[in-house]
């Protein structure tokens, strides 16, 4: 009798989008013809920067030939690719050895997937508004421990962050072995400043624990006091696992491409206190469990490096950027509270009044038909909150703000 793995059955990962779908669609049945702007997606709508698509047919081409055909891609990825990526790291002054750095298939598998290298007595601590996928991945990876009283999992740290520090993460009193850390973060799109993320790096060197730093909307800070790397952080190779994503700033959500670094200098423990090379347990890891990114797919990231490539990136993230400040702008001249929409795609608003981030959207919706996320789903912290995006096209932005400017509140 083959037994599940019943970590699964412990998980809510897409109750909220259900229920999101379900509350708009009661609505549609009531007002077929209603025009409904989604301001809640997390996915790109500006289309592939035109040197990727060159580098793809170009790439395609090669495959069809049987001088320039390639087959496995090495697990870690394509030298072309690793080397354009170190040498995007010098440019802001940080060295990385081209074997710590592992090309991947977008950041959602590798946050998931450094569960397979720690151990699962682990307590890990997520900050808290979150993206359910750290809790979920900890929780399948049986690292979770078990539920309490409250119903939160005891081998899991919340780290509640809230206005007053502008949803910064602040240190733990407790002592955690692993913490994620998002910058800037989803969904309050806010970020952790230089100052904040050593005080992090000091606290993981202090207790030998590690952070898994998720960088995924990297391409979107420009703050000076905000670290495009955790690198810039004296003494973070020692703690710090980077995970990056082409998906956002680059449209890559459809192709999947990423990158992981692993410092050689990032150790952990076996239980008998012997030190390991993280890098040893994530090559050893990868070499079971992937044959890396496909060759085109890299060929078409490498093509971002390009001075075009690099324009046209930059392009894709200013218009996210001018439709995240629009919002922005509209909700804080409505008298609403508002954060992020600066470094970051994401806009974070605290409710009027006192109602519940699902009294709002259904606000929202009957009398704008403007989608947002109630917060409350990425965790109790979020409760009262509302997350809406500048993924949406700008003429759909546009259209939402007009509705913005005029609703009731
Ligand atoms: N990290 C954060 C904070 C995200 O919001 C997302 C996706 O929305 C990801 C990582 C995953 O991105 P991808 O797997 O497309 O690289």
């Amino acid at each position: 009798m083959a037994l599940a793995n019943e970590n699964y059955f412990n998980i809510q990962e897409i109750y909220y989008s259900n229920e999101i779908e379900k509350r708009v669609n009661a609505y549609k049945l009531l007002h077929p013809a209603a025009d409904i702007i989604r301001l809640t997606t997390a996915d790109v709508t500006h289309p592939l920067p035109k040197e990727a698509i060159k580098a793809i047919k170009k790439a395609a081409d090669e495959m069809g030939v049987a001088g320039t055909f390639r087959g496995y891609s090495p697990a870690k990825g394509y030298d072309f690719l690793i080397e354009k990526i170190v040498k995007d790291y010098r440019t802001i002054g940080i060295t990385i050895d081209k074997e710590c750095v592992f090309i991947n298939s977008g950041a959602k598998p590798d946050l998931g997937n450094i569960g397979h290298i720690l151990g699962i007595d682990n307590i890990t601590a997520v900050a808290e508004p979150v993206c359910p996928m750290y809790e979920n991945s900890i929780i399948i990876s049986g690292r979770g421990g078990y539920v309490t009283k409250d119903n939160k999992w005891s081998n899991i740290v919340y780290i509640p962050c809230d206005s007053t520090d502008d949803f910064a993460p602040n240190i733990p009193q407790e002592r955690v072995d692993v913490v994620y850390l998002c910058n800037p973060n989803n969904p309050t799109g806010t970020v952790i400043t230089k100052s904040k993320l050593k005080e992090w790096v000091d606290y993981a060197i202090r207790h030998q624990s590690i952070i898994v730093y998720d960088c995924a909307y990297q391409g979107f800070l420009s703050s000076p006091d905000v670290p495009k790397s955790i690198y810039e952080i004296k003494g973070a190779k020692r703690v710090a696992v980077e995970i990056h994503s082409y998906s956002k700033c680059a449209g890559f959500t459809g192709l999947r491409c990423g990158y992981s670094v692993f410092p050689a200098e990032l150790q952990v423990y076996a239980k008998t206190g012997e030190k390991i090379a993280l890098l040893d347990l994530w090559t050893k890891r990868n070499a079971n469990y992937t044959n890396g990114v496909p060759y085109i797919i890299q060929r078409a990231a490498e093509a971002l490096y390009s001075k075009k490539g690099q324009r046209e990136v930059d392009e894709t993230v200013s218009q996210i950027l001018s439709n995240a400040a629009l919002i922005k702008e509209t909700l804080t001249s409505r008298g609403l509270k508002v954060w992020g929409g600066v470094d970051s795609p994401y806009v974070w608003l605290k409710v009027p009044g006192r109602q519940s981030s699902w009294k709002f959207f259904t606000h929202l919706l009957y009398e704008s038909q403007v989608v947002g996320i109630p917060g409350n789903v990425f965790g109790t912290s979020g409760e009262g909150y509302m997350r809406l995006t500048g993924f949406a096209t700008p003429d759909d932005t546009q259209a939402a703000v007009d509705r913005l400017q005029k609703v009731k509140l």
